[in-house]
């Protein structure tokens, strides 16, 4: 049986709520669905010492302050998760858990979305689905060949299963800080390997200012002015806790990206090798917008071309989260808000029309 209603919206993690709040503010109908059994989007599955990279405070959705968690200037990923359930809760949003959209079809003046829960038929569709879904690993010659353990950071939990172990972590972004950091604190054989020297941005950053840089951005790129890269101006890494405690402590030396996976290890372009149990690729994701296939949506890099947060191309079409391009730091818990508002907004005019 197919349902109806005004907007889906796909996703249930942060961006989804968002987009949930703001459409509930205007009165407009939806239902969202969601993937994951229980609420909280990916933060239910990401390491344990895992901290925000701001205070409470700087991580709200819109309408309702993040408490500040006992003991903790930087809430870990539980404290985010509890968090979303009460904001899930506390709004009485419509979502439908365990239910995964498998694709968006066109059907006339309605779009179709096809889940395994059912099909609903929507005049229109906010997707935020975001990343964690989709991790990226690259193409590095003889990953086949290397007989260690790989694993992504993804499923990365805590040090304790790496005990004994010799381990390679490559990336020099915020996950391959902190998991290098949880990995050196806990005294793991650690060879943490980045493309560059990692460039951790001031200590006194916060997530403020990282709000801050990517809407100045976003604004001069509107504008037609040089692009000041934005967070990326800044440096890669935000120095939480733990993480400048080991590079502190000197436990975060970095080597160069090695050329090679060998049988047992890695191996850098002058030869030299180190043995390596396992490898961690905290090499960054993708975004998960496979349900739209069948759409044929222009973009490019794995994005949809977007004005906004509308699809170029489908204007009932909105995305929400995965990156700048969908809005400034519309990936972040405080900057998803305004792009939230902005496609409800946009989505209250289109049902008018
Ligand atoms: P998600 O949380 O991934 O939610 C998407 C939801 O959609 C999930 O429940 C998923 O199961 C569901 N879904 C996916 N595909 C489908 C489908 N086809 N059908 C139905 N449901 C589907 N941000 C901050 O503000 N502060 C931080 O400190 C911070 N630290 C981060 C640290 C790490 C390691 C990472 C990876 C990100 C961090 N972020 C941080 C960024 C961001 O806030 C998170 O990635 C956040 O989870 C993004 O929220 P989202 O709602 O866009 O996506």
């Amino acid at each position: 049986m197919t349902q109806l209603t005004d907007v889906v919206v796909i996703g249930g993690g942060q961006a989804g709520l968002a987009a949930g709040y703001h459409l509930r503010r205007l009165g407009i109908e939806h239902v969202i669905l969601d993937a994951q059994t229980a609420p909280g989007g990916a933060w239910q599955h990401t390491w344990s010492s895992l901290r925000l990279f701001s205070p409470a405070a700087y991580s709200s959705l819109p309408g309702r302050l993040m408490p500040v968690q006992a003991g903790e200037v930087y809430p870990d990923a539980a404290h985010v998760v509890e968090y979303l359930a009460d904001y899930e809760k506390r709004y009485e949003l419509p979502v439908q858990h365990g239910a995964w959209v498998e694709s968006v079809q066109r059907d006339g003046p309605f779009l179709r979305v096809h889940a395994d829960s059912g099909d609903w038929r929507t005049r229109a569709v906010i997707s935020a689905t975001g990343t964690w879904t989709r991790p990226f690993l690259p193409a590095v010659p003889g990953r086949r060949e290397y007989r260690g353990r790989q694993l992504h950071t993804v499923q990365y939990r805590s040090p304790s299963e790496f005990a004994g172990q010799r381990v390679v972590v490559v990336g020099g972004g915020n996950s391959g800080a902190q998991i290098a950091a949880d990995l050196a604190h806990a005294g793991i054989d650690l060879t943490w390997v980045t493309q560059r020297p990692p460039r951790y941005l001031a200590d006194d950053i916060d997530g403020r200012a990282l709000f801050d840089a990517a809407t100045a951005r976003r604004r001069a790129l509107d504008e037609g002015h040089t692009d000041t890269r934005g967070v990326a101006s800044l440096g890669d890494i935000v120095a939480v806790p733990p993480v400048r405690a080991a590079r502190d402590a000197g436990l975060l030396g970095t080597r160069p990206m090695f050329a090679r996976l060998t049988a047992t290890g890695v191996e850098w372009a002058d030869s030299t090798r180190a043995e390596a149990d396992t490898v961690i690729w905290c090499t960054g994701f993708r975004p998960a917008l496979a349900h739209f296939a069948s759409l044929r949506l222009r973009g490019t890099g794995g994005h949809i071309a977007t004005e906004g947060t509308r699809a170029v191309d489908e204007p009932r079409l909105h995305l929400l989260g995965y990156g700048d391009w969908t809005g400034p730091a519309s990936a972040t818990l405080i900057g998803v808000g305004r792009p939230a508002r902005d496609a409800a907004r946009e989505i209250d005019g289109l049902l008018a029309r």
